[in-house]
């Protein structure tokens, strides 16, 4: 199989060659909390939020909310520039559900990330329930000035799964925002958890090839963290579940990506959860060897992007 030059010798359609491609130089991702909060935790849809989110709202990476976002910026750069020198960077506004706020507060806040000369792509995590449609035409001028790209946390299409894990919105829901997207030409990045209870490796392939059909740009394929203090961690510690073994972790993520579209840009293929709330799996800090024998495996067995894709268009 000759692989597709612009995946840089990857098996697999990497967010690192999309950037170079597009960019022509690595990119970095400066995590960003714009001080919102979430429907699912203030009562608007649920009190006590998705079954796995850590209080920080699946933010525990992103700047001080304290902080305005040009200092939020800053500070980041500052860290990374400490380390290599970086003149390009994707402004993330990771932290709870980033539209979810009045949209003059949400035009206020982009507008101010995407007037950073070095930022080249605003990229906004929320809920497909959270994009009304006065915040999509905020998105979709903004898409005009610096390429927009919406994060949707779907986490699974199995509606008994979604309601296990409280994400408080149907498939359906998902379908109608992807369509809003997509007409206004938002690239859209839909985020995955491989490993989520009661769900077997069928169910996970489901949502994949289902994924396939949308018109979507990329995709998180995340492992699934427990994390202290959350709802998960009670029902993994009262054993309720287990979790995804190292070797179980790394065939279900090699069957996804040889049943993935080979144009679809693939964001994330673990994860590392936070060191101080994360019960487990506790293999999985250990990012790089993991990842490292992942791509020994892929190489090894012959699986690459798409592989076994055409069998199932
Ligand atoms: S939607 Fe996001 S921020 Fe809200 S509870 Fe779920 S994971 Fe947490």
């Amino acid at each position: 199989m000759l692989l597709p030059s612009e995946w840089l010798g990857k098996p697999y359609y990497s967010l690192d060659a999309y950037l170079k491609k597009e960019f022509g130089e690595k990119v970095y991702k400066l995590s960003l909390d714009g001080g919102m909060t979430c429907p699912n935790r203030d009562g608007t849809c649920g009190t006590r939020g998705c079954i796995f989110c850590s209080a920080g709202g699946s933010g525990d990476f992103a700047g001080d909310r304290r902080l305005s976002i040009t200092e939020q910026l800053q500070a980041q750069k500052a860290m990374i520039r400490n380390k290599r020198p970086v003149r390009k960077y994707i402004a993330y506004f990771q932290a709870y559900t980033n539209t979810y706020a009045p949209v003059e507060y949400l035009e206020q806040i982009f507008t101010e990330a995407i007037a950073d000369p070095e930022v080249v792509v605003l990229s906004i995590a929320t809920r497909p329930d959270c994009l009304k449609s006065d915040v999509l035409e905020l998105l979709e001028r903004l898409n005009q000035q610096k390429p927009v790209w919406v994060e949707l946390g779907l986490q699974t299409i199995h509606e008994s799964t979604a309601s296990y894990i409280r994400r408080g919105y149907p498939f359906s829901c998902f379908e109608t925002a992807l369509e809003e997207l997509h007409r206004r030409e938002i690239s859209v990045i839909v985020h995955t958890i491989l490993g989520l209870p009661f769900e077997t490796e069928e169910m996970v392939l489901e949502t994949m090839r289902c994924l396939n059909r949308y018109p979507i740009s990329g995709i998180k394929l995340q492992l699934l963290h427990v994390l202290k203090h959350t709802d998960l961690a009670k029902d993994y510690l009262d054993r309720k579940f287990q979790v995804l073994s190292r070797d179980a972790y790394l065939s279900l993520v090699m069957r996804c990506l040889a049943q993935l579209r080979p144009d679809l840009v693939i964001h994330r293929l673990t994860g590392d959860g936070p060191k101080d709330l994360l019960i487990a799996p506790l293999w999985s800090q250990a990012k790089r060897s993991v990842l490292n024998d992942l791509h020994h495996r892929l190489k090894e067995e012959q699986i690459w992007q798409g592989k076994d894709y055409s069998d199932n268009p």
